[in-house]
């Protein structure tokens, strides 16, 4: 396979995906980057739409790739606040792909069974497995984020955290698993409006959980949270991405290029066939 880079299968623009990624050890500030923003890419709405459904075609190819080599596990962590565009994401981000190979694993309020464990019980049972791509709908991030800005656990508890996950997830790679977490970044009034649509239109009301407001009361202690986590935990092995995720076009461009030049990465192949397939005959 050729490098992320190369772009051998398709003549789009360019689009700087390392210019979403955090890096590790440096100064984060989530504030200085605008969710409106198309960070990246210099083409109009129209062409981001074009060059994102080619790199769909391309990620179903990868995809499938994957699947059958069954060597290479993926797993695509995604946080964001309500109204973020996390299904929208992954609707976007499953369309067309083989459903056999991928996974979405979705990290509600933990049950008194997963209670009962450590935090990263539950999240360990779900990560990819040979030839998969998992995608994580919440995560592990959660016990940094939700339980920190709602003092669900002491401070002491939440900080030593960063360096469980740190060392969770280089546990992950070093035993064959690719990481790329992906925050949406979207600004309060965009949540606003998307909170709005889902008050207003009764085929989006099922989607409105009045919780989703305590959580908006404590907007700047969230941002705060995602800037610590994400400042703690981006690593070469395992980066984060902020993707600037207001106008959702650039939202599906970026999270499609963000795939497909991370398993544009992997040194993938078909198996071998059988020494003996070309003098094969099926029967009548
Ligand atoms: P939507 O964005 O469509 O509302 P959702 O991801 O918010 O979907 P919900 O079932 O509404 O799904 O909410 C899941 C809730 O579970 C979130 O409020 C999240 O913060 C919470 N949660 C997830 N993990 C944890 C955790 N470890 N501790 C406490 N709460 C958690
Ligand atoms: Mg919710």
């Amino acid at each position: 396979m050729s490098g992320p880079t190369d772009r051998p299968f398709y003549a789009g623009l360019m689009f700087d995906i390392a210019k979403l990624k955090v890096a590790e050890g440096a100064k984060f500030k989530l504030r200085s980057i605008d969710p409106q923003e198309t960070i990246g890419w210099d083409g109009d709405r129209e062409e981001a739409q074009a060059q994102t459904r080619e790199l769909n075609g391309r990620l179903e190819e990868l995809q499938e790739l994957l699947y059958a080599e069954g060597v290479h596990r993926v797993l695509f962590v995604l946080q964001a606040m309500d109204a973020g565009g996390k299904d929208g994401t992954i609707r976007h981000v499953l369309e067309g792909v083989n459903p056999a190979g991928v996974k979405v694993a979705s990290f509600k309020k933990p049950s008194s069974a997963e209670l009962a464990h450590d935090y990263l019980w539950r999240v360990h049972a779900q990560v990819p497995g040979n030839g998969e791509v998992v995608v994580f709908n919440r995560s592990h991030y959660e016990d940094v984020l939700v339980v920190r800005v709602m003092d669900l656990v002491a401070k002491d508890v939440w900080k030593r955290r960063y360096h469980h996950i740190r060392c969770f997830e280089r546990l992950l790679v070093d035993e064959g698993t690719t990481i790329v977490k992906v925050m949406l970044h979207i600004s309060k009034d965009e949540q606003r409006e998307r909170l709005q649509d889902r008050l207003d239109r009764p085929d989006k009301n099922w989607k409105f959980d009045p919780r989703d407001l305590l959580a908006r009361e404590k907007w700047d202690a969230y941002m705060d949270a995602f800037e610590d986590a994400i400042a703690e935990t981006s690593t070469a092995h395992a980066p984060w991405y902020v993707v600037p995720a207001n106008r959702k076009w650039y939202r599906n461009l970026a999270i499609s290029e963000i795939l497909v030049q991370t398993l544009e990465g992997l040194d993938m192949s078909y198996p071998p066939a059988p020494p003996d397939i070309r003098s094969m005959v099926i029967p009548d």
